[in-house]
Protein backbone atom coordinates (compact mmCIF):
# COMPACT_ATOMS: atom_id res chain seq x y z
CA UNK A 1 0.00 0.00 0.00
CA UNK A 2 1.43 3.38 -1.14
CA UNK A 3 1.30 5.86 2.20
CA UNK A 4 0.27 9.24 2.31
CA UNK A 5 -1.50 11.63 4.50
CA UNK A 6 -4.99 11.34 3.45
CA UNK A 7 -8.32 13.29 4.34
CA UNK A 8 -11.25 12.17 5.25
CA UNK A 9 -12.51 13.45 1.79
CA UNK A 10 -10.14 11.54 0.00
CA UNK A 11 -10.18 8.69 1.32
CA UNK A 12 -13.69 8.70 0.67
CA UNK A 13 -13.23 10.18 -2.94
CA UNK A 14 -10.63 6.97 -4.03
CA UNK A 15 -12.51 3.63 -3.61
CA UNK A 16 -12.25 0.14 -5.29
CA UNK A 17 -14.70 -2.06 -5.49
CA UNK A 18 -13.49 -5.26 -3.11
CA UNK A 19 -13.27 -8.32 -5.78
CA UNK A 20 -14.87 -11.66 -4.29
CA UNK A 21 -11.56 -14.22 -4.16
CA UNK A 22 -13.09 -17.60 -5.37
CA UNK A 23 -9.88 -19.10 -6.22
CA UNK A 24 -7.89 -20.83 -4.71
CA UNK A 25 -9.70 -22.37 -1.31
CA UNK A 26 -11.49 -25.94 -1.12
CA UNK A 27 -14.76 -24.82 0.07
CA UNK A 28 -15.04 -26.70 2.86
CA UNK A 29 -16.85 -25.20 5.70
CA UNK A 30 -17.25 -27.17 8.95
CA UNK A 31 -19.79 -24.33 9.47
CA UNK A 32 -19.83 -25.31 13.62
CA UNK A 33 -17.03 -24.75 15.69
CA UNK A 34 -13.63 -23.60 14.20
CA UNK A 35 -12.15 -26.99 15.01
CA UNK A 36 -15.24 -29.39 15.07
CA UNK A 37 -16.82 -28.92 18.83
CA UNK A 38 -20.36 -28.91 17.39
CA UNK A 39 -22.35 -25.44 18.83
CA UNK A 40 -19.55 -23.45 19.37
CA UNK A 41 -18.40 -20.96 17.47
CA UNK A 42 -14.62 -20.23 17.84
CA UNK A 43 -13.53 -16.34 17.16
CA UNK A 44 -10.22 -14.73 17.62
CA UNK A 45 -9.64 -11.09 18.49
CA UNK A 46 -6.85 -9.18 20.64
CA UNK A 47 -7.35 -9.65 24.66
CA UNK A 48 -5.10 -6.68 25.02
CA UNK A 49 -6.68 -3.41 23.09
CA UNK A 50 -8.95 -1.87 25.34
CA UNK A 51 -11.91 -0.26 23.13
CA UNK A 52 -11.68 -3.41 20.52
CA UNK A 53 -10.83 -6.35 22.27
CA UNK A 54 -10.19 -6.64 26.05
CA UNK A 55 -10.11 -10.07 28.26
CA UNK A 56 -11.49 -8.51 31.30
CA UNK A 57 -9.70 -9.52 34.70
CA UNK A 58 -12.97 -11.42 35.26
CA UNK A 59 -12.25 -13.41 31.98
CA UNK A 60 -15.56 -11.61 29.94
CA UNK A 61 -14.70 -9.75 26.79
CA UNK A 62 -15.85 -5.88 25.81
CA UNK A 63 -14.98 -3.64 23.03
CA UNK A 64 -16.15 -2.95 19.48
CA UNK A 65 -14.56 -6.21 18.12
CA UNK A 66 -16.14 -8.69 20.40
CA UNK A 67 -19.39 -6.72 19.76
CA UNK A 68 -18.94 -6.98 16.39
CA UNK A 69 -18.07 -11.14 16.86
CA UNK A 70 -21.13 -11.29 19.29
CA UNK A 71 -23.67 -9.93 16.55
CA UNK A 72 -22.17 -11.60 13.36
CA UNK A 73 -22.11 -15.42 16.10
CA UNK A 74 -25.42 -14.28 16.55
CA UNK A 75 -26.67 -14.12 12.51
CA UNK A 76 -24.73 -17.11 11.96
CA UNK A 77 -26.86 -19.09 14.67
CA UNK A 78 -24.70 -19.00 17.61
CA UNK A 79 -25.75 -17.58 21.06
CA UNK A 80 -23.29 -15.29 23.07
CA UNK A 81 -22.94 -18.31 25.06
CA UNK A 82 -21.70 -20.86 22.38
CA UNK A 83 -18.93 -18.38 21.32
CA UNK A 84 -15.53 -19.25 22.51
CA UNK A 85 -13.10 -16.38 21.82
CA UNK A 86 -9.70 -17.33 21.18
CA UNK A 87 -6.58 -15.10 21.67
CA UNK A 88 -5.07 -13.91 17.72
CA UNK A 89 -2.32 -12.01 17.80
CA UNK A 90 -1.28 -9.58 14.65
CA UNK A 91 1.24 -12.25 13.72
CA UNK A 92 -0.56 -15.33 13.79
CA UNK A 93 -3.96 -14.55 12.18
CA UNK A 94 -3.41 -16.11 8.94
CA UNK A 95 -1.95 -18.94 10.61
CA UNK A 96 -5.42 -19.78 13.06
CA UNK A 97 -7.82 -19.32 9.61
CA UNK A 98 -5.77 -21.92 7.47
CA UNK A 99 -5.40 -24.26 10.53
CA UNK A 100 -8.63 -23.89 11.31
CA UNK A 101 -8.08 -22.84 14.84
CA UNK A 102 -10.81 -20.15 14.57
CA UNK A 103 -14.03 -19.86 12.15
CA UNK A 104 -13.66 -15.90 11.99
CA UNK A 105 -11.31 -13.53 13.00
CA UNK A 106 -12.07 -10.30 14.05
CA UNK A 107 -9.28 -8.66 15.72
CA UNK A 108 -8.61 -4.95 13.80
CA UNK A 109 -7.49 -7.10 10.93
CA UNK A 110 -7.03 -4.86 7.75
CA UNK A 111 -8.00 -6.26 4.33
CA UNK A 112 -4.94 -6.21 2.60
CA UNK A 113 -3.91 -7.74 -1.01
CA UNK A 114 -0.67 -9.44 0.72
CA UNK A 115 -3.60 -11.03 3.05
CA UNK A 116 -6.43 -11.69 0.50
CA UNK A 117 -3.61 -14.74 -0.98
CA UNK A 118 -4.28 -16.60 2.35
CA UNK A 119 -7.55 -15.76 3.93
CA UNK A 120 -10.41 -14.01 2.47
CA UNK A 121 -12.10 -10.96 4.14
CA UNK A 122 -15.93 -10.00 5.13
CA UNK A 123 -16.48 -6.54 5.50
CA UNK A 124 -15.22 -3.66 6.06
CA UNK A 125 -16.79 -2.68 9.41
CA UNK A 126 -14.32 -0.03 10.05
CA UNK A 127 -11.89 2.65 8.80
CA UNK A 128 -9.02 3.11 11.03
CA UNK A 129 -5.92 5.36 10.02
CA UNK A 130 -2.29 4.56 11.66
CA UNK A 131 -1.20 7.07 13.87
CA UNK A 132 1.49 7.79 16.69
CA UNK A 133 0.97 7.30 20.74
CA UNK A 134 3.80 9.93 22.07
CA UNK A 135 4.40 10.89 25.61
CA UNK A 136 2.28 14.48 26.23
CA UNK A 137 5.58 16.35 26.10
CA UNK A 138 6.92 14.72 23.01
CA UNK A 139 8.45 16.95 20.13
CA UNK A 140 7.88 14.34 16.99
CA UNK A 141 4.69 16.26 15.45
CA UNK A 142 5.32 14.45 12.11
CA UNK A 143 6.45 10.75 10.89
CA UNK A 144 9.62 11.94 9.30
CA UNK A 145 10.27 13.34 13.72
CA UNK A 146 11.17 9.48 13.62
CA UNK A 147 13.64 8.60 11.48
CA UNK A 148 16.67 8.44 14.31
CA UNK A 149 13.82 7.63 17.17
CA UNK A 150 12.94 4.21 19.17
CA UNK A 151 9.68 2.90 17.84
CA UNK A 152 7.37 0.00 19.20
CA UNK A 153 5.04 -2.05 16.74
CA UNK A 154 3.57 -5.38 16.80
CA UNK A 155 4.95 -8.22 14.32
CA UNK A 156 2.79 -9.19 11.45
CA UNK A 157 0.74 -5.51 11.74
CA UNK A 158 0.61 -3.78 8.57
CA UNK A 159 1.82 -0.63 11.12
CA UNK A 160 5.41 -2.06 11.67
CA UNK A 161 5.47 -2.72 7.54
CA UNK A 162 4.10 0.97 7.01
CA UNK A 163 6.98 2.04 9.31
CA UNK A 164 9.99 0.08 7.28
CA UNK A 165 8.23 0.12 4.06
CA UNK A 166 7.43 3.54 3.81
CA UNK A 167 7.26 6.72 6.52
CA UNK A 168 10.24 6.41 8.57
CA UNK A 169 12.70 3.85 6.85
CA UNK A 170 15.67 4.96 9.45
CA UNK A 171 13.69 4.67 12.90
CA UNK A 172 14.94 2.23 15.14
CA UNK A 173 12.19 -0.34 14.95
CA UNK A 174 11.35 -2.45 18.03
CA UNK A 175 8.78 -5.30 16.71
CA UNK A 176 6.62 -7.00 20.12
CA UNK A 177 4.36 -9.62 20.11
CA UNK A 178 1.41 -7.31 21.21
CA UNK A 179 0.56 -3.43 21.51
CA UNK A 180 0.77 -4.11 25.27
CA UNK A 181 4.11 -4.74 25.15
CA UNK A 182 4.90 -1.92 23.31
CA UNK A 183 2.44 0.91 25.84
CA UNK A 184 5.31 -0.86 28.24
CA UNK A 185 8.43 0.14 26.33
CA UNK A 186 6.60 4.08 25.53
CA UNK A 187 5.51 4.30 29.76
CA UNK A 188 9.30 3.62 30.33
CA UNK A 189 10.96 5.33 28.12
CA UNK A 190 12.45 2.16 26.21
CA UNK A 191 10.70 4.02 23.36
CA UNK A 192 9.97 7.33 21.87
CA UNK A 193 6.59 6.79 20.26
CA UNK A 194 3.96 3.80 19.71
CA UNK A 195 2.98 3.69 16.08
CA UNK A 196 -0.68 1.16 15.49
CA UNK A 197 -3.67 2.15 14.21
CA UNK A 198 -5.36 5.65 15.40
CA UNK A 199 -8.64 3.51 17.13
CA UNK A 200 -6.31 1.14 19.53
CA UNK A 201 -3.86 4.16 20.64
CA UNK A 202 -7.17 6.21 21.48
CA UNK A 203 -8.20 3.31 23.91
CA UNK A 204 -4.96 2.45 25.36
CA UNK A 205 -4.54 6.80 25.82
CA UNK A 206 -7.85 7.02 27.54
CA UNK A 207 -6.61 4.10 30.73
CA UNK A 208 -7.06 5.56 33.99
CA UNK A 209 -2.86 4.83 34.05
CA UNK A 210 -1.80 6.63 30.90
CA UNK A 211 -4.39 9.30 31.47
CA UNK A 212 -2.45 12.90 30.91
CA UNK A 213 0.80 10.71 29.74
CA UNK A 214 0.37 9.94 26.24
CA UNK A 215 -1.29 11.66 23.39
CA UNK A 216 -2.00 11.26 19.72
CA UNK A 217 0.11 12.79 17.21
CA UNK A 218 -3.01 13.10 15.03
CA UNK A 219 -1.81 11.62 12.25
CA UNK A 220 -3.66 9.76 8.93
CA UNK A 221 -0.67 8.19 7.94
CA UNK A 222 -2.66 4.51 6.07
CA UNK A 223 -6.74 3.78 5.82
CA UNK A 224 -7.01 0.69 7.95
CA UNK A 225 -9.98 -1.39 6.23
CA UNK A 226 -10.99 -3.77 9.35
CA UNK A 227 -12.63 -7.24 7.70
CA UNK A 228 -13.35 -9.88 9.56
CA UNK A 229 -11.20 -12.72 8.43
CA UNK A 230 -12.36 -16.54 6.85
CA UNK A 231 -10.66 -19.22 6.00
CA UNK A 232 -9.25 -18.98 2.13
CA UNK A 233 -12.20 -20.48 0.38
CA UNK A 234 -14.91 -20.29 2.44
CA UNK A 235 -17.60 -17.83 0.43
CA UNK A 236 -20.64 -18.79 2.10
CA UNK A 237 -19.24 -18.18 5.54
CA UNK A 238 -17.80 -14.49 3.43
CA UNK A 239 -21.25 -14.07 2.40
CA UNK A 240 -23.08 -14.76 5.54
CA UNK A 241 -20.55 -12.46 7.60
CA UNK A 242 -21.71 -9.98 5.21
CA UNK A 243 -25.33 -9.88 5.67
CA UNK A 244 -24.77 -10.13 9.01
CA UNK A 245 -22.58 -7.11 8.72
CA UNK A 246 -24.88 -4.68 6.64
CA UNK A 247 -27.82 -5.37 9.34
CA UNK A 248 -25.70 -4.39 12.19
CA UNK A 249 -25.20 -0.76 10.42
CA UNK A 250 -28.97 -0.37 9.78
CA UNK A 251 -29.97 -1.60 12.18
CA UNK A 252 -28.63 0.85 14.49
CA UNK A 253 -26.73 -1.93 16.30
CA UNK A 254 -22.90 -0.52 14.73
CA UNK A 255 -23.33 2.80 15.91
CA UNK A 256 -24.52 1.22 18.96
CA UNK A 257 -21.42 -0.57 19.57
CA UNK A 258 -19.11 2.85 18.43
CA UNK A 259 -20.36 4.41 20.95
CA UNK A 260 -20.25 2.22 23.75
CA UNK A 261 -16.40 1.03 22.71
CA UNK A 262 -14.94 4.70 21.64
CA UNK A 263 -17.23 7.43 23.09
CA UNK A 264 -15.31 7.01 26.30
CA UNK A 265 -12.09 7.67 24.25
CA UNK A 266 -13.60 10.35 22.62
CA UNK A 267 -12.25 8.49 19.28
CA UNK A 268 -13.86 9.98 16.31
CA UNK A 269 -14.69 7.06 14.42
CA UNK A 270 -15.03 7.41 10.28
CA UNK A 271 -18.83 6.54 9.04
CA UNK A 272 -19.70 3.00 8.80
CA UNK A 273 -18.01 1.46 5.66
CA UNK A 274 -20.02 -0.06 2.57
CA UNK A 275 -19.55 -3.51 2.63
CA UNK A 276 -17.30 -4.96 -0.06
CA UNK A 277 -15.68 -0.98 -0.71
CA UNK A 278 -11.98 -0.77 0.43
CA UNK A 279 -10.54 3.34 1.11
CA UNK A 280 -7.24 3.06 -0.27
N1 LIG B 1 -4.93 -2.99 11.62
C1 LIG B 1 -3.52 -3.26 11.53
C2 LIG B 1 -3.28 -4.67 11.07
O1 LIG B 1 -4.18 -5.38 10.75
C3 LIG B 1 -2.79 -2.96 12.83
C4 LIG B 1 -3.46 -3.48 14.06
C5 LIG B 1 -3.11 -4.93 14.38
O2 LIG B 1 -1.91 -5.26 14.46
O3 LIG B 1 -4.04 -5.69 14.57
O4 LIG B 1 -2.15 -5.12 10.98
Amino acid sequence: MKLRKVSAAAAAAVVLALTATACGGDGDSDSGSGSGGGDKIKIGIKYDQPGLGLKEPDGTFSGFDVDVATYVAKELGYEPNQIEFVETKSADRENALARGDVKLIAATYSITDERKEKVDFAGPYLLAHQDLLIKTDSDITEATDLNGKKLCSVTGSTSAQNVKKDFAPKANLTERGGYSECIAALQSGAVDALTTDDSILAGYAAQEQYKGKFKLAGLKLSNENYGVGVKKGDTETVNKVNAALEKMVSDGSWKKAVDANFGPANYKNEEAPKIGVIVQ
